[in-house]
């Protein structure tokens, strides 16, 4: 079985794991209440009957019919709902809990290239559809096929030739299924797809509330939207259409076989071969198959429609092809090595040209260079977040390629510039949901220079949707001190004291260079005599290429285009 085959298969059995007793029970308590529903026609030929022979047993013999039916129908329908829902509760969560694992265990790279759009709209919009047209939608098809089955048997007992025309009948809306069915499929995908796009649109359009309104962007932002709008809606009706032609189908031949069960009721009445009960009970029992034949092609066709949707979830977290990341990674002895790294971006631009550099354990490293010049590129390296680059990537004598990105994070941590914070407490954006040392938490906190706000505010202090309740230089510190916390043997920075006053900015930065045993690559564009004097080499990056690499001392006095940087920063700061 292929990997994208054994998703969609992984995916199913979400449905029925731990879950088969419930399962089974609501398919038990639906036949049982189909069959009491059935058995209304019974009760009226039995009520017809008796007063056609003015029988007065066979009158009571209907009403205990009726009463029997009264208690078995609302019993099995209340026992129905209960294991309904336990069993829809539990496949629905367990499917979500399968989808969202699978996505968290996807490579960062392996995100990023993904829209997450799509993720949302597969967890709004798809599991809906699925819960809807797949879950409920297979009882529902269940429980109307077996009515059908019943009543045709019932239908034949009582006359061949009124059944067979029935039958007949119901070979119209199958058909019409047959023609349909593709159709509501691939509108049923369209209109997921564009939904995915326009969850993406409003995302962003959201996010970028305040660039909007401050650069009154406005009417531009809302013909974006309307666009987008226009085009999801366009896929709806389009959607909606053949739904519609379905329904109509199954309702005009539910109309066929009615009229063909009464005309040829009345035809065996006038010949004498049928009693006025047994038409009668041949029209009650037309309604169980008039409401299946309206209901059983939509349901088909939606529920291989969400059978799409279940694919289109499978290839959604399908991970691609696996590299052998069998070296566990357990600490660092010897260092880091860049033997002649280049990287392209798709676009085909050089993003990192020809790089070697071998960092020590222990040493602290800038790097330094103008803006575009790759340096996020090569902490993003460092971090496995690409395979096609070219050259070699050794932590100690492992190569990244081979290294599981699991046991590279617990040696590697990144403070980034841009800072995600969760809208939970102060403490679960500092711990990471974990379960620290009390001291550890607190020499974070201290090292960080996020004492005084703890203190202030308290460990529960909620931070708000992405941190609004904290200004930048907060955030800041609090991604500083999420990173530190984790006491690994490595520390990537990209320009992680941005948004932090100079005063601050130096006292971390400062922190981070005395910790003796930690191993820091720091992307920096404060060019701090005081601060670059503490790194062990200071690595230049001009366009994708290094350009000088040494300590301060050293390149202050080659006089080159470091020398040159660092006098253009000190122009623009004075
Ligand atoms: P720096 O951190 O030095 O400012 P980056 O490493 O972010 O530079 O970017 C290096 C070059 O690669 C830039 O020219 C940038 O436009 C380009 N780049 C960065 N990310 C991508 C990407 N995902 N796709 C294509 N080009 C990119």
């Amino acid at each position: 079985m292929n990997k994208l085959k054994q998703e969609y298969v992984n995916c199913k059995k979400q449905f029925y794991l731990k879950n088969k007793f419930n399962f089974i029970m609501t398919l038990i308590f639906q036949v049982v209440s189909a069959i009491f529903n059935i058995s209304i026609a019974l009760f009226i030929l039995l009520l017809i009957e008796s007063m056609e022979t003015k029988n007065v047993d066979k009158f009571k013999e209907a009403l205990v019919v009726m009463v029997a039916i009264i208690i078995g129908f609302t019993s099995s329908s209340l026992f129905l709902k209960f294991f309904k829902n336990l069993y829809m509760h539990k496949a629905l969560s367990q499917l979500k809990h399968y989808v969202f694992n699978k996505i968290l265990n996807k490579s960062i790279g392996e995100f990023n290239n993904a829209s997450t759009g799509k993720y949302i709209s597969a967890f709004s919009n798809d599991l809906n559809s699925i819960e809807l047209n797949y879950l409920n939608g297979n009882i529902m098809i269940f429980n109307y096929v077996f009515m059908l089955v019943v009543t045709f048997i019932a239908l034949f007992r009582i006359n061949v030739i009124i059944a067979f025309s029935a039958f007949v009948a119901c070979i119209i809306p199958i058909s019409v299924a047959f023609i349909f069915g593709n159709k509501l499929i691939n509108k049923e995908k369209a209109t997921s797809e564009e939904n995915a796009s326009f969850v993406d649109q409003i995302k962003d359009l959201l996010n970028g509330f305040i660039v909007i309104k401050s650069f009154k962007a406005e009417k531009e932002v809302l013909d974006l939207f309307t666009e987008q709008n226009f085009t999801l809606e366009e896929t709806k009706r389009g959607k909606r259409e053949a739904t519609d032609m379905m329904l109509m189908s199954g309702q005009i031949s539910a109309f066929l076989v009615i009229c063909i069960i009464f005309i040829l009721g009345i035809y065996f009445t006038f010949k004498g071969t049928m009693t006025i009960a047994t038409v009668v009970a041949c029209v009650q029992l037309s309604n169980y198959i008039l409401d299946p034949i309206k209901q059983l092609v939509p349901l088909v066709t939606s529920k291989n429609a969400a059978v799409a949707l279940i694919k289109k979830l499978a290839v959604a977290i399908e991970e691609s092809e696996e590299t052998n990341t069998s070296a566990v990674l357990e600490g660092l002895s010897k260092g880091i090595e860049m033997k002649d790294v280049s990287l392209k971006y798709d676009d085909g631009k050089i993003a990192l040209n020809n790089i070697n550099i071998d960092f020590k354990k222990g040493k602290k490293y800038a790097i330094v260079g103008p803006s575009g010049c790759g340096k996020s590129t090569l902490l993003k390296l460092l971090l496995g977040h690409f395979n096609d680059y070219e050259g070699e990537i050794k932590y100690d004598d492992n190569n990244l390629r081979d290294i599981s990105l699991d046991s590279l994070y617990d040696v590697v941590s990144v403070i980034q510039q841009n800072v995600f914070l969760f809208d939970k407490s102060l403490i679960d954006n500092i711990t990471m949901f974990k379960d620290f040392d009390y001291k550890k938490v607190r020499k974070a906190v201290d090292l960080a220079g996020l004492s005084k706000l703890v203190n202030e505010k308290g460990n529960d202090y909620s931070c708000g949707e992405g941190g609004r309740n904290l200004s930048g230089g907060e955030k800041q510190r609090i991604s500083i001190a999420r990173c530190l916390i984790r006491e690994t043997p490595v520390l990537l920075m990209d320009e992680a004291t941005a948004a932090l006053d100079n005063a601050t900015a130096f006292q971390v930065e400062n922190e981070i260079l005395s910790m003796d045993h930690l191993t820091s690559i720091i992307v920096t564009h404060r060019l701090e005599k005081n601060l670059l004097e503490k790194y062990d080499e200071i690595i230049v990056l001009n366009t994708g290429k290094i350009v000088e690499n040494g300590t301060f001392n050293k390149l202050m006095s080659n006089k080159q285009y470091f020398y040159s940087l660092y006098n253009v920063s000190k122009v623009g700061i004075s």
